[in-house]
């Protein structure tokens, strides 16, 4: 009984939020930082935020994650850290060789209300950024919103510093990319190279967060969107954001500065907004949609079929991300599941409203949350009122599936103790049968563990 002082009875709480359900705004902005090639993080605040936000990718990713830091003394915080971002520009350029550093700020240089660009043009007047070198920024106190905020910001700031509208549009289509795993991102390449759809992905932490190991130290691995490809994302014909939360403000920033028309859709996990995914790319590429993924697709509805008896009207409880969880719970109800309970501790009203819309009048006793209070502790209160058959969710919910004794699917961000979430994608259909595959085998080993032994099957 780890979690033992949860209580049953649920109580109306005001300002207190306990075992939250997110992470903080600058491990967003790092990660989106990093699928740009090249590209050096740099956390401007203390050395103890840094050190936070990238143990955090380490744990997840299961890789080296490099970072630059402004070091905060009790003197940057009094008077401010521009003298410690204007060293660490010149240090890290004459040290690290990146050839961006993507500043993000912390809670700290933000009550202090340090000017970040006006810190970064000091430096650029004073030499300290070479030619053909980049630093752009974004702001991330992380005393609002989450990770999701922080990516999605990052995100902006790729478009405000690199994109360029020459005035002579290309057949490009950009694709801006919510917060998923490497393999997702290399998967939605597969996917548009299949279509014949010309896409400029962004930002793409395939081959960086998960390259090969091939005994060479490379402090910049191979993979990520490279700045030249983001200043070409302004003469694309349309951008297609993936992920309401983080991808929006970016195609509205595309939109605004280059005039691409966009559309923003849920990312493409489970069968239906694959599909809307697909024919979406489709029509705005001017593409017909081969065999190869219309294959792809019937094999995911095979096993949905054959396997139907073991989903029908299971009970699931969800946490993590809203860009995740408003197509994963789409994707249960697709299955006949009954996506119960869901939090997220990013909050937004539109995604109460969107799984509300979702589960329509399929879900009995549907509860959601999500924001301040949205937290492991609610969701546990309600699994110990009424209980559920699976969780699915960051690794934070160990915990409750231990003392419930409920098996635990690890989907979202962060898995601190498994691997494979950043090698397997989970978008498309053939992520869609790499879900399915996870739930299947939680509620048949599930089924074999209590069976009793006079029904205990070999074959199910
Ligand atoms: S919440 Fe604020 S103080 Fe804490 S690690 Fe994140 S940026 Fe630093």
């Amino acid at each position: 009984m780890l979690l033992r002082h949860t209580p049953q009875k649920i109580e109306e709480r005001q300002a207190l939020t306990v075992n939250p359900a997110k992470t903080c705004q600058p491990i967003g902005a790092m990660y989106a930082a990093l699928g740009i090639h090249g590209c050096m993080p740099h956390s401007h605040g203390s050395q103890g935020c840094c050190s936070y936000h990238r143990s955090t990718l380490t744990r997840h990713y299961k890789e080296p994650v490099m970072a630059g830091t402004s070091s905060f003394t009790e003197g940057s915080s009094v008077f401010g850290g521009q003298a410690n971002l204007v060293t660490a520009i010149e240090n890290l350029f004459t040290i690290y060789d990146p050839q961006v550093i993507a500043v993000h700020t912390t809670c700290l240089s933000e009550t202090i209300g340090d000017d970040v660009p006006q810190i970064v043009s000091k430096a650029k007047d004073s030499g300290k950024v070479p030619e053909g070198k980049y630093v752009i920024h974004c702001n991330t106190p992380s005393y609002l919103g989450s990770h999701v905020t922080g990516y999605a910001n990052m995100v902006k700031g790729m478009v405000k510093y690199f994109a360029e509208n020459t005035g002579t549009k290309n057949e490009a289509i950009n694709l801006i990319c919510g917060w998923v795993e490497p393999s997702d991102m290399r998967e939605l390449k597969r996917i548009a190279q299949i279509l014949k759809a010309e896409v400029i992905l962004f930002p793409d932490t395939s081959d960086v967060l998960d390259a090969p190991q091939t005994g060479t130290l490379q402090f910049y691995p191979k993979g990520g969107t490279t700045v030249d490809e983001l200043i070409l994302a302004g003469d694309s014909k349309y951008t297609i954001g993936l992920g309401k939360f983080c991808t929006e403000d970016a195609a509205k920033e595309m939109d605004s500065k280059c005039r691409v028309p966009y559309s923003v859709l849920d990312i493409p996990i489970g069968l239906s907004a694959t599909d809307r995914f697909i024919m979406k790319i489709s029509e705005v590429a001017g593409v017909a949609v081969p065999d190869e993924v219309t294959d792809e697709r019937g094999r995911l509805v095979d096993i949905i079929t054959d396997m139907q008896q073991y989903l029908y009207g299971k009970r699931v409880a969800l946490w993590g991300d809203p860009d995740i969880l408003i197509p994963l719970t789409e994707f249960l109800v697709d299955l006949e599941m009954k996506p119960v309970y869901i939090v997220s501790g990013t909050s937004g009203k539109y995604f109460e409203k969107r799984i509300r819309e979702i589960a329509g009048d399929r879900v009995e006793g549907l509860q959601v949350k999500c924001g301040a209070g949205a937290d492991m502790f609610l969701m546990h209160q309600w699994i110990k009122n009424e209980s559920v058959d699976l969780l699915i969710g960051n690794t934070y919910g160990k915990y409750i599936a231990r003392d419930e004794d409920i098996p635990l699917l690890r989907i979202g961000f962060p898995i601190l103790d498994r691997v494979g979430h950043s090698y397997f994608p989970r978008v498309g259909y053939s992520g869609g049968m790499k879900i399915l595959e996870g739930i299947l085998g939680c509620l048949m080993d599930r089924q074999d563990r209590d069976a009793p032994e006079e029904s205990f099957e070999l074959v199910m």
